[in-house]
């Protein structure tokens, strides 16, 4: 899952890019409302963490100016403490959840994927289809009960997959969810994830639709 991360304290954000990243997140850091504003207008991620004191603009305006333009993109703020007043306005225009300063790493990741979990339309926590089960959570996938071993990348285009039956994924967007904005993409790199998950899972799990991606039918 990709995260795009807005956060100008130095220290908290290389603290939560490096915990995301250790639980197979793909994290974009920016660290300043202005620039963060402007990205969201092109770029797609999955989730935002969005802090509310930044320079350049507020939180609460990169959130007021996307959800106008009609984004729902999932959004997590952090506030700080005795900010009553901005965690009620940032609720009201449109945040999912929010964290006040200080947390716990353990509690975003929680709450990140309790967000997905809603935007999934899921109560589980776990995704499931068919015999199949993914765990968000400890990263464990699942056939009739028994464990399948799969590459963290793997993983990750699996669940991007099951987290959209019945839609074809593109590649470039496979690519968004493995590959920050740093980060080189080998070009057959899907591919070759693909083909291995097929070889694990069997071939009929992931179709190829010609032209748009891949997709994981609906149950
Ligand atoms: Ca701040």
């Amino acid at each position: 899952m990709r995260v795009l991360l807005v956060e100008d304290d130095a220290l908290l954000g290389a603290a939560i890019q490096a915990g995301l990243e250790q639980s197979d997140y793909t994290v974009d850091w920016l660290r300043d409302g202005a620039q963060a504003a402007s990205a969201l207008r092109t770029a797609e991620p999955d989730l935002l963490i969005l802090d509310i004191g930044l320079p350049g603009r507020s939180g609460l305006e990169v959130l007021a100016e996307l959800r106008a333009r009609g984004s729902n993109l999932p959004v997590l703020l952090l506030t700080a403490r005795d900010t009553v007043s901005d965690r009620i306005a940032g609720l009201d225009r449109g945040a999912d959840d929010y964290l006040v300063k200080p947390f716990d790493l353990g509690e975003l990741t929680a709450r990140l994927r309790a967000i997905a979990r809603r935007r999934g339309g899921r109560a589980e926590a776990v995704i499931r289809h068919g015999d199949l089960v993914l765990d968000p959570a400890s990263r464990a996938v699942t056939r009739a009960g028994e464990s399948v071993s799969l590459s963290a990348k793997a993983t990750m285009i699996l669940e991007a997959l099951l987290e959209r039956p019945g839609i074809p994924v593109s590649r470039e967007r496979l690519e968004l969810t493995l590959y920050g904005w740093n980060e080189g993409v080998d070009s057959n790199t899907i591919e070759v994830h693909v083909h291995h998950l097929r070889k694990k899972l069997g071939k009929d799990l992931i179709r190829t639709v010609r032209g748009l991606g891949y997709m994981i039918p609906k149950q």
